[in-house]
């Protein structure tokens, strides 16, 4: 027998081989006839699938139904199966690769004999249709891997037969899914039925390569998405319309705020001036309140030497996000690349993946190291230290006294510790540390709050980098203060305080609050199990003090210490990260800081983190998309243009423009000899907040006529009272102008 604990707390006996379809039934007629899967021990699985056991211990169970979003994961990965069958339907030949669930929907990889187009989509949608209504049941059976192998041979799919060769070989049996003439080689799990598709859409077609790796065959990637309903399919895709529209990338673009030339780089953005300006003046805004809060500017340059960072744990903890490191001594570099990958020692699949990218990304992949096994990877690494060694004539009797991958690896670390490296600064705090450390400290010095918009380099892989969102080169709005244990809980409340000031003035007002843990299983952490507990303790305190609703996310901690993040939704409802403030005990420990306390002794001091908006580009591309480009009054890089009806009076309207321009407002002037609508619709696009439409009678009583680009015409009014309502409009940073 087999005990069964429910969500809502009961147990339940079954004999093992019970299927939870089984077991759902015996709940309710109504949840059998609702459910997707079942959740058993936190694993998804088909509600025909068997459920194991020896009866000794208690399994949590749960059935999951379309109100459970890993229920929507399941139906999303067989309407991919379904996708798929239509494809492999029309497209006879069609080798399929892989297809999985995302977040807004799923694809599949395919490599066709006639590539797909946008075209072909209604027909697949079509035969996919036809598929959903024969409502054909998800069937499991499983093979030993060399029986799968070749079923998937006969079946004509070479790439999942280089999966398995590449991947599953070590398994005993590998399961497969049947679905009327469309079987396919999956873990899993599926709805029971295709019947259960309630809405699905051809979304786009894309390359990708084989195994995301772009030395290999180029396919076509199928986005599709799918839901449980018709009405929420439709929510999504007008979701999805409204999101276009404002596609900070498109409006980016279209508005002259920032460009990306390929020339300069993938991933650094290049802000021309309209988008200079939107970034100058939140950075003022960011000044000027930090300035009331006791903080003091400091500038410090854009790299630093690797010791720095080998203190500070940021290299190598974070390489794999960093650009590689610049040595001096060419030599250095790729025996750099031999440290690294000779002190992660024998990694398991997982950890190898990772260590692989990293190294397909430093063009580091010594010949023979794919496919040797996981102890010959060392070996081949260590071949081809000894190869450069000698070809490089570096001098290291110890390296080759060295017996183990370890051995190797500290010897090889000894060596560049004395080369001379930098690092393009990934973070600003060790140099703000350094700030800190250049004069002595009294109790009566803190908190000693420096502030930076600081900028920092992440290499991030080209297929990851987004308009203004993932780049590869950002300036964080950063600070670090350095604070006595007393007057931590104090500081990390004004800094919630700044944050949500900041998020509060530019309407940003729909948000969570995520506190970030350390996962305890991950070795990607500095420090101490009792430091870690004292700041994770602390910072909860805090929170929960600050009546603030948050959630508690592990492994979402800094590398130093837990954090607090706060995310927003914009205003169709998208969730964004922003602003963090994170607490560090660790590295004041590292670099040994000071200062004298009440006592006479020296104390050490406490680290805050923080960053309101995060990163300006970021910031700032969410911002776009939040105002679809059409910032508020005191935002806008353009507040006002002077439209004249006709060329006879641009001269007064050039002593507008000054009178404008003299009160502190940027300002422009359409003197084209162009209809006045036309300018009115053009300006309007360019998202300008004012127009000033001047004509004979607007000249000769001395006033203007205002035209907001929502509220449409605010009618004429003199010189001086536009100036008074403007004035009054971006100094108290109104989101939304005043109606007439
Ligand atoms: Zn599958
Ligand atoms: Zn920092």
């Amino acid at each position: 027998m087999l005990t069964l604990k429910l969500p809502d707390g009961s147990t339940r006996q079954v004999p093992a081989g019970t299927r939870p379809r089984d077991v759902a039934e015996s709940i309710g007629k109504r949840l059998a006839k609702d459910a997707i899967a079942a959740k058993v021990n936190g694993t998804i699985v088909d509600l025909d699938r068997e459920l194991p056991g020896d009866g000794a211990s208690e399994s949590s169970f749960a059935v999951l139904t379309p109100k459970d979003p890993e229920a929507l994961e399941v139906l999303r990965h067989s309407t991919a199966h379904i996708m798929a069958r239509a494809v492999m339907r029309l497209f006879p030949g069609t080798q399929l690769a892989f297809g999985p669930p995302i977040e807004s929907g799923f694809y599949y990889d395919i490599d066709s004999p006639t590539p797909i187009t946008e075209a072909d989509f209604p027909r697949i949608e079509e035969e996919m249709r036809k598929i959903v209504a024969g409502a054909e049941p998800f069937e499991r059976f499983e093979r030993p891997v060399p029986e799968a192998r070749a079923l998937v041979g006969d079946l004509g799919q070479h790439y999942k037969v280089e999966h398995i060769d590449d991947d599953l070989k070590q398994y005993p049996t590998l399961s497969f899914y049947r679905q009327g003439e469309f079987i396919d080689l999956c873990r899993g799990p599926h709805i029971p039925h295709a019947g259960k598709v309630g809405a699905f859409k051809l979304l786009s077609v894309a390359g990708a390569y084989w195994k995301n790796d772009n030395t290999r065959k180029q396919l076509q990637r199928l986005y599709a998405t799918a839901f449980f309903s018709q009405k929420e399919l439709d929510d999504y895709l007008r979701l999805l319309e409204e999101a276009k529209k404002r596609d900070h990338r498109l409006l980016g673009k279209q508005l002259k705020l920032f460009t990306i030339s390929p020339i300069v780089g993938s991933g650094l953005i290049l802000w021309m001036p309209r988008g200079a300006i939107v970034r100058s003046i939140l950075e003022a805004f960011i000044k000027d309140e930090l300035i009331k809060r006791g903080y003091q500017p400091v500038y410090t340059p854009h790299i630093g030497r690797l010791e720095l960072y080998r203190t500070s744990g940021h290299f190598p903890y974070y390489r794999d996000a960093q650009f590689a490191p610049m040595y001096t001594r060419p030599a250095a570099g790729a025996l750099d690349l031999c440290q690294y990958r000779l002190s992660a020692g024998v990694l398991d699949e997982t950890k190898e993946k990772n260590v692989h990218d990293y190294m397909q990304l430093a063009h580091f992949v010594p010949e023979g190291y794919e496919k040797a096994t996981p102890e010959g990877k060392l070996e081949v690494v260590h071949q081809y230290a000894v190869k450069l060694l000698n070809l490089l004539q570096v001098d290291l009797p110890d390296y080759h006294k060295a017996t183990s991958a370890s051995e190797r690896a500290a010897a090889l670390l000894k060596w560049l510790s004395d080369q001379e490296g930098f690092l393009l600064k990934p973070m600003n705090c060790p140099h703000h540390i350094h700030i800190y450390k250049a004069e002595p400290r009294s109790y009566r010095d803190l908190p000693v709050r420096l502030a930076e918009f600081g900028t920092v380099y992440r290499y991030e892989q080209t297929g990851e980098l987004n308009g203004m969102t993932r780049v590869r080169g950002f300036t964080q709005d950063d600070a670090h203060l350095f604070v006595t244990p007393d007057q931590v809980a104090d500081e990390m409340r004004a800094n919630i305080d700044l944050v949500l000031f900041v998020l509060n003035t530019l309407g940003l007002t729909d948000y969570r609050v995520r506190v970030g843990l350390r996962d305890p299983a991950s070795g990607k952490y500095v420090g101490s199990d009792e430091v870690w507990n004292e700041a994770e303790r602390n910072l909860l305190d805090i929170v929960k003090a600050s009546g603030m609703s948050y959630t508690a996310e592990q492994g979402e901690a800094a590398f130093y210490g837990p954090k607090i993040d706060f995310v927003v939704k914009d205003c169709i409802g998208r969730e964004w990260q922003l602003g963090t403030v994170q607490l560090d005990y660790n590295l004041p420990r590292r670099f040994n800081l000071e200062y004298i306390g009440k006592d006479n002794t020296p104390h050490q001091p406490v680290m805050i983190h923080r960053a309101p908006f995060g990163s300006m580009e970021r910031f700032i591309g969410i911002l776009i998309e939040h105002f679809a480009g059409a910032f508020p009054l005191w935002l806008a890089p353009e507040q006002v243009r002077i439209l004249p009806v006709s060329e006879r009076f641009t001269d007064y309207g050039k002593q507008v423009e000054a009178k404008l321009r003299s009160a502190g407002f940027r300002v422009s002037g359409d003197w084209r000899p162009e209809k006045i609508g036309y300018k009115i619709r053009e300006a309007q696009l360019e998202k300008i907040p004012y127009m000033l439409v001047i004509g004979e009678k607007e000249q000769s009583a001395g006033t203007a006529s205002v035209r907001e680009r929502s509220a449409g015409d605010l009618g004429a009014m003199p010189l001086d009272d536009i100036v008074k309502r403007l004035t009054e409009e971006a100094s108290q940073r109104r989101l939304k102008s005043a109606e007439a």
